[in-house]
């Protein structure tokens, strides 16, 4: 049985202006009852179908012959199935037939007839140098056309254990090595074009780490990830805490100090998500007196500006802080001579006021404080700070996920657009899908710095109570 033209022919039979109601509004019709024979080249498919426009049931009936490429014997309650032209399908028949495609699909190994071919191809991952901060990659499925590759692909994404080729053999999509690969290619995020695969270079800390994890002989060019790391490593040797910060910093915020560092040079954004307490505040001025030559911009919740203030004097009074916040006569003013100073700071609500003002600046680094604020991917709030015009951008926050995962995800959209693919996406791969959390802590990883009280308990001094509040999420602790 050629499964992939069954849905082709019934399309010939779908009402053209109908169109979408037919294969689009197929998905609000539920199946149930169904029945699929197949007799040679002639399928068979029965089913009730409850259509939830209509709060009704409808029994549906359709015959496929796939060599004439003809409909016989259809039949629904709905009555809508002949037009003047001749036969035509409705979107419970559309239902009916989709829903049996899948389980022809489905069917298990054993259901096999005689003669089918299963094929469990090799599959080989070759990444190659990185151009214009892209690795390149090249997928092979041995002995597959490389036309084949997407639909191949397209079948894994729809969770079916085959994949029907043309030649009407199956190939076999569970618990192989090319489950493996379409995995990684998922997370990182490349799909469509398998001709030419880019690989974007912050997503070679994520390979690395999948190819020190795991035995994968199935991808090769190691060499060109570990070049793309070596790179930024250069840059990252000799970074040192300035002299002339007022503090001394722990050996856990020098870490910190340090993570905020590497990864500006790679242009990265991060987040420092240290439990309260740890000074995210200092090892976060450490930071930006180390990039005095900079431009900078912190926002914080209009309770924490004062603090942020004094700290700032305290422990770094070489910084020339302009404090856009209070009157508008006095905000302007700064705003104006923006160029005076190395730091702006302001607070959420300021900044989504000022908007105007801040569009014709360009910052090299913003820092926002208490991120939960932008935890919301559809308020006015995070829709205004995600606007921000900087080259790198940092988030720092002692509870990263409070309620769900797209939480983490709108503070990602923040530090790096996409990183993290689109909110969709992310809630398809990562949000219902515990499988896939394994790949989401690695994606993270690089870019996410969270200590507890607990782990540099010996570094801090005795007055902090030695009490641990570590309540996190249940996702959250499965997640970070
Ligand atoms: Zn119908």
């Amino acid at each position: 049985m050629e499964i992939d033209k069954l849905g082709e022919i019934l399309r010939i039979y779908t009402d053209k202006l109908k169109y979408n109601s037919g294969f689009a509004a197929y998905k609000r019709n539920y199946v149930s009852n169904d029945y699929v024979n197949t007799r040679g080249k002639e399928a068979t498919f029965y089913a009730t179908v409850f259509d939830e426009h209509h709060r009704r049931s409808y029994t549906s009936m359709i015959n496929i012959d796939t060599e004439k490429r003809t409909i016989s014997n259809l039949s629904c309650d709905c009555q809508n199935v002949f037009n003047n032209k001749g036969p035509q399908v409705c979107p419970h028949i559309v239902a009916a037939v989709l829903n049996g495609i899948k389980k022809l699909r489905d069917k298990s190994k054993e259901e096999f007839s005689e003669g089918d071919v299963i094929l469990n191809p090799s599959v080989i991952f070759d990444i190659s140098q990185s151009r214009g901060g892209n690795l390149g990659a090249d997928l092979y499925i041995e002995g597959i056309d490389k036309n084949e590759y997407e639909k191949i692909y397209e079948s894994y994404k729809e969770k079916y254990k085959y994949h029907l080729m043309p030649d009407g053999s199956y190939i076999d999509l569970k618990d192989n090595d090319l489950e493996k690969i379409f995995q990684i290619i998922d997370v990182l995020g490349i799909y469509g074009d398998f001709q030419k695969i880019k690989i974007p270079d912050n997503k070679a800390i994520f390979l690395e780490k999948i190819l020190e994890n795991e035995n994968y002989t199935l991808i090769n060019g190691k060499k060109y990830v570990d070049n793309v790391i070596k790179k930024y490593n250069k840059l990252n040797k000799d970074i040192k805490v300035p002299d002339n910060l007022k503090a001394n910093l722990r050996d856990y915020q020098i870490e910190g100090f340090k993570f905020f560092n590497t990864l500006s040079n790679y242009n990265f954004g991060g987040v420092l998500a240290d439990e309260m307490g740890l000074g995210k505040t200092v090892q976060t001025l450490a930071f930006l007196l180390s990039k005095k030559d900079k431009k900078s911009i912190v926002i914080t919740p209009t309770s924490l500006i004062f603090n942020w203030k004094s700290e700032f004097e305290k422990f770094t009074p070489d910084i020339k802080l302009g404090i856009a916040y209070g009157s508008k006569t006095q905000r302007e003013i700064i705003l104006e001579n923006h160029k005076d100073y190395d730091v702006i700071l302001t607070s959420y609500g300021t900044y989504k006021n000022d908007i105007e003002k801040y569009k014709n600046i360009n910052f090299d680094f913003c820092i926002i404080d208490e991120a939960q604020n932008i935890k919301n991917p559809d308020s006015i709030i995070t829709k205004a700070i995600k606007s921000v015009n900087a080259n790198v951008k940092f988030a720092l926050t002692g509870t990263p996920v409070e309620n769900n995962l797209i939480e983490l995800w709108s503070i990602f959209d923040f530090i790096m657009p996409g990183y993290l693919y689109n909110k969709k996406k992310f809630e398809t791969i990562f949000a219902n899908n515990e499988k896939n959390y394994v790949q989401l802590k690695s994606l993270i990883k690089p870019f996410m710095l969270r200590r507890t009280k607990k782990e540099v308990i010996n570094e801090l001094p005795d007055k902090i109570e030695h009490k641990f509040y570590v309540e996190l999420e249940k996702e959250l602790t499965r997640v970070l």
